[in-house]
C-alpha cells in the first residue's frame, strides 16, 4: 500500500506555494532562505492541519461518521481546521477544549464558534481525555462521530506530510532546488513523523529538522521518543519496509525554554523581521518561535552560505488575534 491507496478528502489547495526570502537571506547574510506556504492551504486560514485532516477526514467519511470530534488548546489551529473541514462537508464538529470558557472570544476560538463547532470545555484534560464520554453521548442520541486524533498525529495523519514530500519533489525537480535543510515547529510530533519517512522513501540528502515548540516535559516518553516511534508506525502503516534509526532524528529543544504560547525575545524578533521585510506573518506560538530557531542558528554559523534551506511555514496565524 502507498499513500495513494487511501481515501483521501480534498479540503485545501495544492500545491502551496514555495518562494525564496531575499531580504531576510541579505539581512542575516547566511544560507539562501525559502519559505513553504503551508499557510495558504485555504482551510479558513490555513495550516499544515489540513494535509493531516485531508486523510483522516478521508477515513470518517469512509466509514459513513456524521460528526467529527477532535481535542486542543484553546488557540488550537488544528481544533479550527477540524471545525472549518466538519462545515465544507455538513458534518457537525464538537471541540474539547483545555482550560474554561474565556471572557474575550478572540482567534481561533472565534473561528471555531463562526465555523458552528460546539465547544466543550475540559479545564486541565487539556488532550482529548474527556473524548470516549462524549462520544458515547452522541452515538446514544443517534450520531455517527469519529474522533480526530489530539493533534492530527497518527500514522494516517503524518501521511499527509509524507505526501507533502512528494508534492515538495514535484515542484522542485524543475526547477532543480536541492536544499539542504528544511526547518520546521515541531509539536504533536505528526508533521516530522511524516517528512522523516517521506525523505527516506524519496531517497533526499536534506536534513529534516524539527524545533520543539513546547517546554521538555516531564512526561514519560520524550518528544523525541514519540517523533521516532510515530514515524516508524507511519513507514509500517504504508508498507515501506523502512525503519528510522534515533540518529535520523532531528530535533532541536533549545529555544523552548520559555513554554508554550509564552512568547520570548527571540520569537518577538523572528515574528517582526518576516513581516517587516517579507510581508509575511508568522504566529506568537510555533511559526515564531521555529523561525526565530532558525535565524539563531544562522548566526550562531549553523549553515555554509551556499547552503539552501526552506522553513516549511505550518500556520498559525489567527493566533495572531487572540
Ligand atoms: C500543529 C502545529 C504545528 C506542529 O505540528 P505537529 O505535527 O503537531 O508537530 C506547527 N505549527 C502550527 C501552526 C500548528 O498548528
Amino acid at each position: 500500500m502507498t499513500h495513494l491507496d487511501l481515501a483521501r478528502q480534498p479540503l485545501g489547495f495544492f500545491p502551496t506555494p514555495i518562494h525564496e526570502l531575499p531580504h531576510l537571506t541579505r539581512l542575516l547574510g547566511g544560507p539562501r532562505l525559502f519559505i513553504k506556504r503551508d499557510d495558504l492551504t485555504g482551510l479558513a486560514c490555513g495550516g499544515n492541519k489540513t494535509r493531516k485532516l485531508e486523510f483522516l477526514v478521508g477515513q470518517a467519511l469512509a466509514e459513513g461518521a456524521d460528526t467529527l470530534i477532535t481535542a486542543g488548546a484553546m488557540q488550537s489551529n488544528h481544533c479550527r481546521q477540524t471545525a472549518a473541514a466538519a462545515a465544507s462537508l455538513g458534518l457537525a464538529c464538537h471541540l474539547v477544549l483545555g482550560g474554561s470558557e474565556p471572557t474575550a472570544v478572540t482567534g481561533n476560538l472565534l473561528l471555531d464558534q463562526l465555523l458552528g463547532a460546539s465547544i466543550h470545555w475540559a479545564g486541565d484534560h487539556r488532550k482529548g481525555e474527556d473524548i470516549p464520554i462524549l462520544a458515547e453521548q452522541l452515538r446514544i442520541s443517534g450520531r455517527r462521530p469519529f474522533t480526530v486524533p489530539y493533534g492530527g498525529s497518527t500514522a494516517l495523519g503524518a501521511t499527509g506530510f509524507v505526501e507533502a514530500l512528494y508534492e515538495l519533489d514535484r515542484q522542485t525537480s524543475a526547477p532543480g532546488l536541492d536544499f539542504d535543510h528544511l526547518i520546521f515547529a515541531s509539536s504533536s510530533g505528526g508533521t516530522q513523523a511524516g517528512l522523516m519517512v517521506g525523505k527516506r522513501l524519496l531517497k533526499k540528502p536534506y536534513q529534516v529538522t524539527g524545533i520543539a515548540i513546547d517546554k521538555v516535559g516531564e512526561a514519560e516518553k520524550s518528544l523525541g521518543e514519540l517523533i521516532l516511534e510515530l514515524a516508524n508506525a507511519t513507514a509500517r502503516f504504508l508498507g515501506t519496509g523502512i525503519r528510522l534509526a534515533p540518529a535520523e532524528l532531528h530535533l532541536d529543544e533549545g529555544y523552548s525554554g520559555s513554554g508554550y504560547g509564552e512568547i520570548s525575545p527571540g520569537d518577538r524578533e523572528a515574528i517582526h523581521l518576516l513581516a517587516r521585510y517579507e510581508g509575511i506573518l508568522l504566529d506568537p506560538v510555533y511559526t515564531g518561535r521555529a523561525m526565530a530557531g532558525l535565524i539563531d542558528k544562522v548566526r550562531q554559523g549553523c549553515f555554509r552560505r551556499d547552503e539552501k534551506v526552506l522553513f516549511w511555514h505550518t500556520g498559525g496565524t489567527p493566533a495572531l488575534f487572540a
